[in-house]
């Protein structure tokens, strides 16, 4: 049973098997809902699972198919009625124009963007009837420039305009669309770019104090705020990108 609605829901998200979208599934169990995580990583979606417990239901699959949105969406619609989807799933690779890799280009679009938009058509197909509630993962690169963040932020910029896209065309059917932009946060694609580092620690320091907060975001930070979206609770919120980045986008120069 969800918790607000009082009637059983469920709920899917992507890449739910580790970082953000472990922590939105955790948050939206606690919640209530039956979640069907979709991740393409078979160990971890085991280990979430076991951690988790057995409303949490790991659907194998990759985002940049239609084909796994559609084994999420029917699994969880077998289970209970399908009432939020959160396109989390996301990769990050440094890129530049000048020296643009085209199959890492093609990689990023097809998992950050085609994967959303593919996530948006299965789940408002499956919403039509009785609404719900769709959120995306976005990020502070959709508003600000960083270093090699050239195919990443056009990503990111993209899911901001279709989402609003979305809300207005769905809106009424019953169905919100709105989206989270993450600062730096505490997960394994993080500490993937710190590992890589030539100084770690400096890397570290540099993410923590790019928010004025000073630290990294942890994951449930955000889960919380996707959470808030996804519920009766925001009712009136729609085609909204919501910053979580501690004022990192709301100052113009270094301050302590
Ligand atoms: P992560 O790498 O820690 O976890 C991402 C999960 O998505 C993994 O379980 C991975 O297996 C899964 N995944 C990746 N590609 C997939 C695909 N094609 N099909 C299915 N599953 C796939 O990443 P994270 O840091 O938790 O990031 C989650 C989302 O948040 C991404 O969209 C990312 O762009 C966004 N974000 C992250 C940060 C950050 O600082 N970590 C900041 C802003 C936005």
């Amino acid at each position: 049973m969800s918790r607000l609605s009082g009637e059983p829901a469920s709920a899917v998200v992507t890449g739910a098997a580790n970082g953000i979208g472990r922590a939105i599934a955790e948050e939206l169990l606690g919640r209530g809902h039956l979640v069907v995580g979709l991740d393409r990583d078979q160990a971890a979606l085991t280990t979430t699972r076991d951690d988790l417990g057995d409303r949490f239901v790991p659907v194998l699959g990759d985002v940049s198919e239609r084909a796994a949105h559609e084994d999420a969406c029917a699994t969880a619609q077998q289970r209970a009625r399908l009432q939020v989807w959160v396109n989390n799933a996301g990769i990050e690779k440094p890129t530049s124009a000048a020296t643009l890799d085209d199959a890492v280009m093609r990689a990023i679009i097809d998992v950050n963007l085609i994967g959303t938009l593919l996530g948006c058509s299965v789940a408002v197909a499956a919403m039509r009837e009785q609404g719900g509630s769709i959120v995306n993962m976005s990020s502070i690169h959709s508003l600000v420039g960083f270093p090699e963040s050239f195919v990443y932020a056009s990503t990111k910029g993209g899911i901001d305009a279709l989402t609003r896209q979305l809300a207005i065309e769905e809106a009424h059917r019953g169905i919100r669309c709105n989206a989270v932009r993450p600062g730096a946060v505490n997960t394994p694609l993080t500490q993937s770019f710190l590992d890589a580092a030539e100084d770690p620690d400096a890397l570290l320091r540099e993410y923590a104090e790019l928010h004025p907060i000073q630290r990294l975001i942890e994951p449930v930070e955000i889960a919380r705020v996707v959470a808030f979206l996804a519920s009766p609770d925001a009712s009136f919120i729609n085609g909204e990108s919501v910053t979580v980045d501690g004022g990192a986008t709301a100052r113009c120069f270094a301050y302590p």
